[in-house]
């Protein structure tokens, strides 16, 4: 059977079944919904996704039936408006609107008011009456497709508009008569036909096969493509073209447009929350043409009626239709409508853009209202998205010197040097320099700068202006419609209301939960965990199977980590132990010794140091398991390289500088990553591993024996590729750790394991699981030697193959799966064919990330390890993996 292309909805009827999300775009398939549920929603077609992606295999060619199809839909939303399309009586006219998937800034705008010609105007002005709104339809319509479809630049209408305004002396163009806007429509006309060189189009059907070409054309325009790129939407999914009969809301005083959303997006407080403007259509209220009205007296500062004041019947309307759309879709709706002639009608509903605090609320407040369960409240919140509440906010105690204040459009607190421009923002980060983007209000084409900001700041706009709306997706800070700054992009400065100029360059703070401007930076405190982040965070312990550690090396950080819930450590790394002040000198005694003696001289010097690390640490973990990682990186890296860094430190260590230098330039390195480190190291300087395991035991039989501490320390090895490694080390490890215990005369436990981060180990992982009684996959060296990459040296292309899609991902963010995790899975299936009760970890940076954590949970691990700040992202990442292996997904 061949595929069906156009799908109706009107009239309390909507064709097709179930999920049509993938077919009908996220739009269509609401349209859609909406209509079934009875709400209002005005009659139209969707085109479907499947011909934008036939349209693109076939050399930009509809498929042939389309038509037809389109004709035949079309004539049935002409019989139940009773009004035809291009008819000079009684004309129907339509709106064409683009939807994917996913919601997608970056595709064609919405083209408003189509099938208006200098005829149908006429009927038009017959059948309301009113030939002012007539006109301002059809201006309208000209300015929209011009812009859109014609790729007209958008200015040079709105400056004619604007002279007209002006010209008439007023402000608004709700204060322009019938005559300026039918005087409007011929200029535009003109100014169309003089820059583009032929005459606007006046076949409707002309018109509206021009906006469904226009939009499946957006679909691979470049802001369209980035925009898929940074949220992961594969280009095979195509847009739906949406058709649909016009409603208006610039009819006059009893007419309105609107946007709102079921809950507050910032907060996630359950109250009803929007913005609208009368006599107004389509893009009005998000454009900032002007200033908005609050829906509602709650969500006003009083200075502006609101709807429910001056509109109170249509308020009740959209009341109830906001309850039933929040019931029906069990989740906050971002809604978009019209009101024309007192009459209700609904355009758009999907789930509203949240910030992670509201995010959270939101679940646990569905789940107390009985309107969701707890494992889909879990699965409400991106694991990702928690990022944002796990930073520090401003320092409420801290002084500030607050310059203005705008709306608190997406909360967080960020600082850094004033940039004006999106380009300008990417060029400073990309130095990496921290930037607050500056804009008089943004667009899609901003994309690439917010993204690169710490924060945005606007002078116009409101809560839901595309700032304040891309903004909170991105999890990003956002103060908008700041009136109280004025932006010059020419002089590169903003100037606030009391006379403070800040120039490009200076630093700022802002607050996106108070709409605080600062000058200067502001010192931050530390996130809560309470309240119903800690609730949500229950039920998310009680649905993962996999444990969550963290990779820590100092008592404080392990502080930081438990309090975020970390179940152990996973890693600690030794060798920044051997960093700190007084200890590098005795590392580089060591280092520079000229036999075994004098080595371990200098070793002695450090046992105490180190034994004093680890107490910190099981004191701290208070007997949950403790992974420590033997000296791992280069000798050389413990040394200076610089010639007057080495004589320093010659006069200091009262040595030859030449005896220095000689050793820094034998220890060199072509090509350190894979040089004398690891558990190479350990085995031609047995003594370095010794003394560590000697202090490990020493901390762990102390607190056992006097304090009554519960531990089973986990001495790790790195970078083992060969068995014989393994089984020279473990030995030496044994003899050392039962030293120390048959001196201390307890009965102690622990374990000796090794990192799996080389591709030999994980191929032999059979053999060395004979020697391990646990494995930690240690993803960033098992990519760098699996790619055969250098982590260090991949900036100069890295970023490249990720642009070009070589590589899906950075592979050191996001684990490979297809290579990398299929070692990680060979790993694990070696290990326990050996070793069945073998524990099985991963320390990588990937342990943090989710989808690497769901994948860990697939592979069976046990735990992975993350830095401090993510171990609640990757509690909650294993929760959603745990629950969606549950759903069969
Ligand atoms: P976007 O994807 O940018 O939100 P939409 O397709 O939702 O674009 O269109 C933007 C706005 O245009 C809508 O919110 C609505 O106000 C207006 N609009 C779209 N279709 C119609 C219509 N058929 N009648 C009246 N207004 C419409
Ligand atoms: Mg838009
Ligand atoms: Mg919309």
């Amino acid at each position: 059977m061949a595929s069906k292309y156009v799908y109706f909805f009107g009239d309390g009827k909507a064709e097709g079944k179930g999920d049509m999300k993938n077919l009908l775009g996220g739009k269509g398939a609401n349209l859609a919904e909406m209509t079934a549920i009875g709400l209002p929603v005005p009659a139209g077609f969707t085109i479907t996704t499947e011909v934008c992606t036939e349209f693109y295999k076939n050399n930009r060619q509809y498929p042939p039936q389309l038509k037809a199809e389109v004709e035949e839909q079309l004539r049935q939303v002409e019989k139940l408006m009773g009004k035809r399309f291009g008819d000079p009586k009684n004309p129907l006219l339509v709106s064409v609107r683009s939807g994917a998937r996913a919601s997608m800034p970056g595709m064609m705008d919405t083209v408003l008011n189509l099938g208006l010609n200098d005829q149908t105007v006429q009927g038009i002005i017959e059948q309301s009456g009113d030939p002012r709104f007539a006109y301002d339809s059809y201006r309208r319509f000209i300015q929209m497709y011009s812009n859109v479809v014609l790729d007209l630049d958008g200015d040079i209408l709105e400056d004619i508009l604007e002279q007209m305004k002006e010209l008439r002396g007023v402000h608004q163009d709700t204060e322009l008569s019938a005559e300026d806007l039918r005087q409007l429509v011929t200029k535009f006309k003109n100014k169309v036909k003089e820059v583009l060189g032929r005459d606007f189009p006046e076949d409707p059907q002309e018109q509206l096969w021009g906006s469904i070409g226009a939009v499946f054309g957006s679909w691979m325009n470049p802001r369209a493509i980035t925009y898929r790129k940074l949220n992961n939407i594969p280009a095979e999914w195509g847009t739906a073209v949406n058709v649909q009969s016009m409603v208006y809301g610039n009819m006059g005083d009893d007419c309105a447009t609107g946007v709102a959303f079921t809950r507050n997006p910032s907060t996630g407080e359950k109250v009803f929350f929007g913005e609208f403007l009368i006599n107004a259509q389509g893009e009005d209220v998000v454009a900032g043409i002007r200033t908005p009205q609050p829906i509602n007296k709650a969500g006003g500062d009083g200075s502006l009626p609101s709807m429910e004041e001056v509109l109170p019947d249509c308020y009740e309307q959209l009341m109830e239709v906001q309850a039933t759309l929040e019931k029906h879709y069990r989740d906050m709706q971002d809604i978009e409508f019209t009101i024309e002639k007192h009459k209700l009608y609904m355009l758009q509903t999907r789930n509203g853009k949240r910030t992670a605090k509201a995010a959270v609320k939101i679940a646990v407040d569905m789940v107390t209202e009985g309107l969701i369960s707890e494992k889909e409240a879990v699965l409400r919140v991106e694991p990702d998205q928690l990022d944002q509440l796990l930073h520090p906010s401003l320092d409420p105690s801290a002084p500030k010197n607050v310059v203005a204040k705008g709306l608190p459009a997406s909360p967080g607190a960020a600082g850094g040097e004033v940039v004006f421009s999106a380009d300008e923002a990417e060029e400073a980060a990309r130095i990496g320099l921290k930037v607050i983007l500056v804009r008089v209000e943004t667009s899609p084409e901003d994309i690439h700068g917010m993204h690169a900001a710490q924060g945005i700041l606007t002078a116009r706009g409101g809560m839901t202006s595309h700032a304040a709306v891309v903004a909170r997706g991105m999890g990003k800070c956002c103060v908008a419609g700041c009136g109280d700054i004025k932006v010059d992009y020419k002089a590169q400065q903003f100037t606030a209301r009391n006379g403070v100029v800040v120039k490009k360059g200076d630093v700022i703070t802002l607050d996106g939960s108070t709409g605080e401007v600062m000058l200067g930076s502001v010192p931050t405190v530390q996130p809560e965990m309470t309240g119903d982040f800690g609730r949500l965070m229950e039920w998310v312990d009680k649905f993962r199977r996999l444990k969550v550690r963290t990779n820590a090396d100092t008592p404080q950080d392990s502080a930081v980590a438990r309090q975020f819930g970390a179940e152990g450590i996973g890693l600690c790394r030794t060798e920044h132990m051997f960093f700190e002040a007084e200890r590098i000198m005795a590392v580089r005694e060591m280092i520079l010794a000229e036999d075994l003696e004098g080595r371990k001289r200098a070793l002695s010097k450090i046992l105490p140091m180190q034994k004093g690390d680890f107490l910190g640490l099981f004191r701290e973990m208070k007997g949950l398991p403790v992974t420590i990682r033997l000296l791992d990186p280069p000798l050389h890296e413990f040394l200076p390289h610089t010639d007057k860094e080495i004589e320093d430190l010659a006069r200091v260590m009262n040595v030859q500088a030449a005896t220095l230098k000689n050793k820094v330039e034998f220890l060199h390195e072509f090509n350190p990553m894979l040089g004398h480190r690891g558990c190479r190291l350990g085995i031609t300087f047995p003594e370095i591993y010794d003394m560590q395991v000697h202090a490990i035991m020493e901390a762990a039989c102390q607190l056992i024996k006097e304090e009554g501490y519960e531990i089973v320390p986990e001495i790790m090895i790195p970078l083992v590729g060969e068995v014989k490694e393994l089984a020279i080390l473990r030995s030496n490890a044994i003899r050392v750790a039962d030293e120390v215990i048959s001196r201390y005369r307890v009965d102690v436990q622990y374990l000796i394991g090794t990192m799996i981060e080389l591709p030999r180990a994980a191929l032999t992982a059979d053999e060395i699981a004979r020697e391990a009684e646990f494995f930690s996959f240690g993803t960033n060296d098992l990519t760098q030697t699996t790619y055969g990459l250098s982590r260090d040296d991949a900036g100069k292309f890295l970023p490249y193959y990720v642009e070009r899609e070589i590589y899906p991902n950075d592979p050191f963010v996001a684990l490979d799966q297809g290579g990398v995790g299929q070692l990680v899975k060979m790993g694990c299936e070696k290990g326990r064919q050996t070793r069945p009760e073998i524990k099985l970890g991963i320390c990588g940076e990937h342990g943090g990330e989710p989808s690497s954590v769901i994948f860990c949970h697939q592979a069976g691990l046990d735990y992975v390890s993350c830095s401090p700040y993510r171990v609640p992202i990757a509690r909650l990442a294993a929760a959603h993996a745990a629950l969606l292996e549950e759903q069969g997904r």
